[in-house]
């Protein structure tokens, strides 16, 4: 019996014998399945390998949390450290004794926060070792491929988790697609954290916003205005993604704005407006 973990995007299943037959999430059009097929791995595979996890500081109070060598898409996990418990915001597959010494050692977890499906990847595995509760939006319950009462499904526009701390749902590459608000991030100035709800792209000074990033699928104009909307009342000023380096560090307001017109123009010219 084994917890199989899909090697393209991540996620974990729940106890089987045999590894399932499909990955849900990979044949969604928003993922793929690999040229091979199916592969599927597990932690205690993955440890065989060698893969490690990665903690490194992103800056005050948030530490980055990755698989090396890459794995599935690479993801980053942060965990934002805080007074009154600390938040892991989004989740990767592999949890290791190393990676649970070094989290206890910067406070434990209180809360663990998922910004969408390709990031739930073994979060009951992280929620067990420090028996946290995880928050995930209800829109996205069917992508659940491990089901715990450790899960919150929360419902609506925001959910406030300590000392404003927010839950966003934003919508666009996921129904349920979260992002978290930090006010205290950015040196006060307050921080998004974003998973690829909102992308921080190559130059790092501007984000974009896709319904499928793998198979290049745009998002529609409603969506996006909906994403500017929804984060409209909320101070920030910096942007940190779902992967390392993708990190806006100033300005992020205006890196999220400019780009998010840019878009509408190019997909009216299209022919695409909603
Ligand atoms: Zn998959
Ligand atoms: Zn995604």
């Amino acid at each position: 019996m084994n917890y199989w973990i899909c090697a393209t995007c991540g996620t974990q299943f729940s106890l089987s014998e045999r590894a399932p037959e499909h990955c849900p999430i990979c044949e969604d059009q928003r993922q793929y399945v690999g040229h091979q097929g199916q592969e599927w791995t597990s932690i205690g595979l993955l440890q065989e390998k060698g893969y490690k996890n990665v903690v490194k500081q992103e800056e005050q109070d948030l530490i980055g949390v990755g698989i090396s060598p890459r794995f599935a898409i690479g993801q980053r996990a942060l965990l934002l450290r805080h007074e009154k418990g600390n938040v892991l915001w989004d989740c990767i597959s592999l949890v290791d004794d190393e990676t649970v010494a070094a989290i206890q050692e910067l406070g434990g977890l209180s809360a663990i926060a998922i910004s969408h499906p390709h990031f739930y990847s073994s979060m009951i595995e992280w929620a067990e070792h420090f028996d946290a509760q995880v928050f995930l939006h209800a829109k996205d319950r069917q992508w659940v491929m491990r089901e715990s009462p450790r899960i919150h499904f929360w419902e609506g526009r925001t959910l406030s988790l300590w000392d404003g701390l927010t839950l966003i749902n934003c919508g666009g590459h996921f129904e349920g697609g979260t992002v978290l608000h930090w006010p205290a991030g950015a040196s006060g100035k307050g921080a998004l954290l974003t998973g690829d709800i909102i992308t921080v792209v190559q130059d790092r000074r501007h984000v974009s916003f896709m319904r499928s990033y793998p198979n290049l699928i745009p998002l529609g104009s409603a969506e996006i205005k909906r994403i500017l909307e929804t984060i409209e009342p909320f101070s920030f000023d910096q942007i940190y993604g779902g992967w390392w380096s993708a990190n806006v560090l100033t300005d992020a307001k205006t890196a999220v704005a400019r780009p998010a017109q840019r878009y509408l123009r190019a997909i009216a010219c299209a022919g695409g407006s909603a």
